[in-house]
């Protein structure tokens, strides 16, 4: 337990400490404390996701470097990813702990009828900030808290959100290796104190391209698998290499899983409604429509009993445990495939092998979760929980206060280490007068004994005060998690 290693390994030094306390100011102490051997470093945390990297895929093949990671670290068997289980939505939701109707990132493909705008993956309309403004991701939180940022192709963070980007960033460019983007992190993590970051998101677009070329049954996606795990040995490799290994949370996650498709399980929409009634918004397998105007009754009326395979909702209608309703980029008519199924206009378009996007509930849509470092238990095994808990226990190993949540910090605080690290910057401490009086003390001779003792007492006294504040201060977020909660779900 880290806390407790930072108090016993300290006893020698506490003896010096009060030897030369008489000869140091204290409020210099307090000015660069945090730098001597006995104080930690603010708590670190690196958030990587390989992206669809679904739940099971582990146990596909030999994965040494996960399995080095879980033993010495945390494992849930399986996340359950906000619906719809899409790139843009969960990647968002990950690192603002909402649901995809709270964060407005509702989808890979977009339109927003207020501001009358299209958001695409595929265009620039990504890097527009209003699309991302209906919540603030953790990199801002935690500059806004004054610590400092670094992502690596993280979707958003190369997009100005609420006139802020994250301190250290890349643009994002598909061509940029993962080995490349894994040292600029380890160099941001490794940069002298005041530039160093304490927080970074690394993104990776496998085995998620695989997975729909190839589609997750495919023997070839063992050696994609096998590949990703010695991606993830680089980066152990170079965490270690760079002595962060001990030091640095890392978080080893995805945005969702993926499904075996079939091209016998298609539903053609032009079968069913003419494409003069609506708009084609967001792809399957949860397809938004938007009808025309004065039409959307029959839209639904000629899409509900269409196809077996397809679920119809009117907006107002999509069950409440999905969350994903209330937002205006939500179109009037959801259509959700069944697992495996395909909802196309017609044959000619583009055809996948692997999909996700589907029923949040589904295990084929749910990603793992490994995470290893001083904030995290050790070979500990959990069967599942909720990717937006995740920004909660973010922002606790970080020390900083969370924004109002969908997740929930106790729902996986079993993960944490049982007397998780405070090593955030010591709170204030109130200057003790009697001590202050004798860091301007610089007397020897026949004062000597005096200062020495009283020095003692000084420090005796600070240790105290400190063990004190910081059981307080943890138990002051662990009250205020549930409060934020209820603001949201109302
Ligand atoms: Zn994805």
């Amino acid at each position: 337990m880290p806390g407790v290693l930072l108090r016993g390994g300290c006893g020698p030094l506490v003896l010096l400490w009060a030897l030369l306390l008489p000869l140091v100011s204290l409020s210099h102490l307090h000015q660069h404390g945090r730098r001597g051997p006995c104080v930690t470093d603010r708590p670190k945390l690196l958030l990587l996701s390989f992206d669809g990297f679904r739940w099971d895929y582990i146990d596909r093949v030999p994965t040494p470097n996960f399995n080095s990671l879980m033993e010495k670290g945390v494992m849930v068997k399986q996340v359950e990813s906000a619906y719809i289980t899409k790139t843009f939505p969960n990647h968002y939701s990950l690192v603002t702990g909402l649901y995809a109707e709270s964060h407005g990132i509702v989808a890979n493909e977009m339109y927003d009828p207020v501001l009358n705008r299209s958001f695409s993956m595929e265009t620039d309309s990504i890097y527009e900030s209003q699309w991302w403004e209906e919540a603030v991701p953790l990199w801002l939180t935690v500059q806004k808290a004054g610590g400092r940022s670094g992502a690596a192709m993280w979707p958003g963070s190369d997009v100005k959100i609420h006139g802020m980007y994250p301190n250290e960033f890349l643009q994002y460019n598909a061509s940029v290796s993962f080995e490349t983007r894994v040292k600029r992190i380890v160099e941001w993590f490794s940069a002298p104190k005041e530039e160093a970051v304490d927080f970074a998101v690394l993104y990776w677009e496998e085995p998620d391209e695989s997975g729909h070329m190839l589609g997750p049954q495919s023997p070839l996606m063992d050696v994609v698998i096998a590949g990703i795990d010695e991606k993830l040995g680089f980066l152990m490799n170079e965490l270690k290499k760079a002595g962060l290994y001990e030091r640095v949370n890392l978080i080893v996650t995805s945005d969702h899983g993926m499904t075996q498709l079939s091209a016998d399980k298609i539903i053609e929409l032009d079968v069913y409604v003419s494409r003069d009634l609506y708009t084609w918004v967001d792809k399957s397998p949860v397809v938004g429509i938007l009808p025309k105007e004065g039409r959307l009754d029959e839209v639904y009326s000629l899409l509900v009993d269409a196809n077996p395979n397809m679920v119809v909702y009117k907006k107002e209608e999509i069950p409440a445990h999905f969350h994903y309703q209330h937002n205006v980029r939500i179109m009037p008519i959801i259509l959700e495939a069944k697992e495996g199924w395909t909802i196309m206009q017609n044959r000619t378009g583009p055809f996948m092998l692997g999909n996700h996007g589907y029923d949040n509930t589904l295990h084929s849509m749910q990603p793992l979760f490994v995470a290893h470092g001083p904030a995290f238990r050790q070979n500990y095994v959990k069967t599942s929980m909720s990717a937006v808990d995740l920004y909660p226990l973010m922002c606790h190993i970080l020390s900083v206060r969370p924004l109002p949540n969908n997740g929930s910090l106790f729902n996986v605080k079993d993960l944490l280490a049982e007397e998780p690290v405070r090593s955030m910057p010591s709170p204030p401490p109130s200057t003790p007068p009697m001590v202050k009086e004798y860091s301007y003390a610089p007397v020897w001779g026949s004062f000597l004994g005096v200062v020495l003792v009283l020095g003692f007492l000084g420090v005796y006294i600070r240790q105290m005060t400190l063990k004190q504040m910081y059981p307080l201060k943890h138990k002051g977020w662990e009250m205020s998690q549930p409060l934020l909660q209820e603001d949201l779900q109302l």
